[in-house]
Parts: C-alpha cells; structure tokens; sequence
C-alpha cells in the first residue's frame, strides 16, 4: 500500500509558524506504516529557513493573492502561505502513484488550501483514493462535503473507524493495526522522520478539557478527557532526542489538569533527563492551576517561554465565558512564578479581542494589567467557531453570514465590530500593544 500525506496551503491575512504541524496527519500516516503502507510527505507550509528563530518559529513562504468576494471588506493584503498549486501539481507528478492520498484541514476558513489540494492530487493521479480529514469537516461537515465533493471520503476527527473500513474496501486489505485516536499510549509516533529536518516535535500528551469556555470548540471536539502516561511521552522524547531534535513543542489543552499525575510526573522526568531541551506551550496553559512546585519544574525542565491563558480581566466576561480564571488567581499565579525565579519577560499572556458585544475599553484595561506585571499580552482576535456556545448563542448577531460559509469565520473581518468596538478601535489596540513592548 503506498499512502501519500499533503499538508495544504493556506489562504488568510496573516499566518506565522507558531510551532504548527500537522500532527493528525502524521500520527494516520503512522499507523498505515504500521500496516505496512509506504509513505510520502508533501507539507506544502514551507517556512523561509534562513529566517527560522533560535526558538524554532519561522515565517512561512507567501505569495500576495487576490481575495475572494467574501473577504472584499478586509483591508489588508489576502496571501497565500505556503506552494502554490503549480508547484504542488508539479511535486506530484513526480511522486509515484499512490494508493490513498490523505489531505488535512485546520481552520474552517482555510478550507480553499485544503479544496486546492484535493483538485490538484484529483488531476494527477485519477485514480487514487482521495480522503480529507482534520477540523474543517469536524465543524462544519456539510459544507465541507459540498466544498471537497472530489474526494472520495472526508471524515470528522472522531471517524477513525470510518477510515479504517474505508481503506479495507478501497484496497481490499484488512487493516490489522486499528487503534482509537484516543489511546494514546498505542499510538505510534507521528513519522516526523518523513522531513529532512525536524526543527522541533509537538508532543500530544492529552485530548479534551475540564472546562467548558463558550468560545472554545475542544469541548465539542474531544468531550471526555484522556490522557497519555508521562512515561510515554518522556520514551518520545527520548527517540526524537535521538534523531537530533532539541525543542518540543506540548499540544494539550489541559496540561495541568491532575497535575500531580500527569504535568509533574512529566517535567520532573524531563529535569532529570541526562540531555537538556527547550519547551514550549502554544496552547497556554491554566493560572488558576499553578502552584510553587509547578513553577519550579518549568524552570528545570527547560521551558523557554510560558503561555498562559487570561482572555480578559473582566470579572463579568471571565465568569460568563467559562470562569477558568480569575484575575485575583492570575496575579497570584504570576507572583509564584516571579518567586520561583522564571522570567517574567518570557512570559505570554493570551488576550481576547473582539468577543460579541465587547467594549474596546475592557481589551485596553487588560494589556495595561499585563504590561504593569511586566508580562506579554498576546492579542487574540476572537474567531467564531462553529459548535462552541458563543458561535450559537451570537451567531444572528455577526455582520457576515458566519453560519453559511466558513470563510466568514475569519476573524479579519472583526465579525461582530460594533460601535463599542470598531476595526479602528482593533487597529489602535494592536499599535497600541506594539508601541508598549519597542517604546520609542
Ligand atoms: S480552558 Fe482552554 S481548552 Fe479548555 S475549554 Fe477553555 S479555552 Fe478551551
């Protein structure tokens, strides 16, 4: 069986390599290894490497391109990141016909990137079982059945068993290893070994969350928790390390969630290793859950920067929203950290801007909290997720038809300004936070 992996392109505004990867793809392709499958990796998101970080990030290549009619009202350049389809046609035509083309999709509205590759791997090779997974189809299945109706199967993220029976007809095989996504001791390592290089491993220690943020779709994603042994994760550690890989990158949502059992156990064997490397959290994890001997072990373990998740200082809002956190816990967090000896400058404190009905004001208020603490706010500019309370609860509220066509869902277009919270009130925020991180 010869399986062939393509990480698409992306259509947006901005995009920026934020230690991103296409994990789920990587782990599907090790599991048909595992079946015996022959693999081949086109990950169309090249980075420009002679601008790539110390820490590991690095811009993706870009290319200006025209706007689709949706997106007309934005007032920035539209970009591809990553190949275009030329090059991409181009790269698989030179690559043997493949039983089964697997294409990923991350953000609803970058779907055009994945529609693209599904055309182009259709062109050339006709006969190869073509199938899409990943989150689009996850939030917005039908649309995603209209918009990428070449391929032969998409799939949700929780339809594993659907792709398995699927490839068992198309090839007439039966696959023998068939684990669930969600046990997660069994799977395989993701076949990062497919790159020349591997600047950094995402590590997938857990799926789900104990909280329920109205703007966050994990809950509707992955409703039960499960976790992966610290064991596990520190033996992936060590067989990445040994292919010369220094910087990890934690994909979990809950990382400190049964910290006892899970986060400590886990940096407490990294501290101990006999090789030093470099963590990093994009996904940020919980104040609340920050306790002395958790800051101590992100100073050992060797967490570059921390990432933490605050979204706004407004008592109502924290508490409307999930009340993960409150701002009284947070200081107090930050406080423990300070004491532990971590670095306040390398800390990064998530902010959100432009939730429904949001006043500009309260997003100004928590940059100014960040900045008198001497940490980094981060601004994120809210995006409307399907299946997630907020989306469902506001969506008649959007300026733009949010619900018919993902596209929409692109938070350049500040779906829910309103006179409390205008682009311009955004634009000043933004230059606002700039100008207070380079003074001068
Ligand atoms: S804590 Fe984070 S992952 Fe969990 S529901 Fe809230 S935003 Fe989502």
């Amino acid at each position: 069986m010869k399986a062939l992996l393509i990480n698409p392109s992306i259509y947006d505004f901005a995009a920026y390599s934020f230690w991103s990867s296409p994990l789920g793809l990587l782990y599907i392709g090790s599991i048909l290894r595992k079946n015996g499958a022959e693999l081949t990796l086109v990950d169309c998101m090249r980075v420009v490497e002679t601008k790539r970080k110390a820490d590991g990030r690095a811009p993706f290549v870009k290319e200006k391109v025209l706007k689709p009619e949706a997106l007309k009202g934005v007032r920035r350049h539209y970009r591809r990141y990553g190949i275009s389809r030329e090059t991409l046609s181009g790269e698989l035509s030179c690559i043997d016909r493949p039983d089964l083309v697997l294409i990923t999709s991350i953000m609803t509205y970058w779907y055009p990137g994945t529609k693209e590759a599904v055309e182009a791997a259709r062109e050339v090779f006709p006969g190869s079982r073509i199938v899409v997974g990943g989150i689009y189809p996850s939030l917005c299945d039908e649309q995603a059945r209209q918009q990428l109706r070449m391929a032969d199967l998409i799939v949700k993220h929780n339809e594993i068993e659907t792709f398995y029976r699927f490839v068992d007809d198309a090839l007439s095989t039966t696959l023998k290893f068939r684990p669930s996504i969600y046990e997660l001791d069994a799977l395989p390592y993701p076949c990062y070994d497919l790159y020349d290089d591997i600047p950094f491993v995402p590590l997938l220690t857990s799926f789900g969350c104990i909280y329920r943020c109205t703007y966050c779709a994990t809950p509707y994603m992955h409703p039960a928790i499960v976790r992966r042994s610290p064991f596990s994760v520190l033996e992936e550690i060590k067989h990445w390390h040994g292919h010369g890989v220094k910087r990890f990158v934690i994909y979990d949502d809950n990382f400190l969630h049964e910290k006892d059992r899970y986060a400590k156990p886990l940096l407490r064997g990294i501290a101990e290793l006999p090789f030093r490397i470099d963590i990093f959290n994009p996904n940020a994890v919980n104040a609340a859950l920050i306790d002395e001997e958790l800051a101590e072990l992100f100073c050992s373990s060797g967490f570059r920067e921390l990432r933490i998740g605050l979204e706004t200082t407004d008592p109502e809002t924290q508490r409307s929203t999930g009340g993960k956190v409150n701002t009284r816990v947070f200081e107090k967090a930050l406080a423990i950290l300070r004491d532990a000896g971590f670095d306040m400058e390398t800390v990064s404190v998530y902010i959100l801007a432009g939730l429904p009905f949001q006043k500009w004001e309260t997003v100004k208020g928590a940059i100014d909290f960040l900045f008198a603490l001497g940490v980094r706010p981060y601004l994120a500019e809210y995006t409307p997720i399907p299946h997630t309370e907020m989306f469902e609860k506001y969506c008649r509220f959007a300026r733009y038809p949010i619900t018919q066509d993902a596209l929409y869902q692109n938070n350049a277009l500040l779906s829910f300004a309103w006179e409390g919270f205008t682009e311009k009130d955004l634009r000043y925020l933004k230059q606002y936070v700039r100008e207070k991180r380079s003074p001068g």
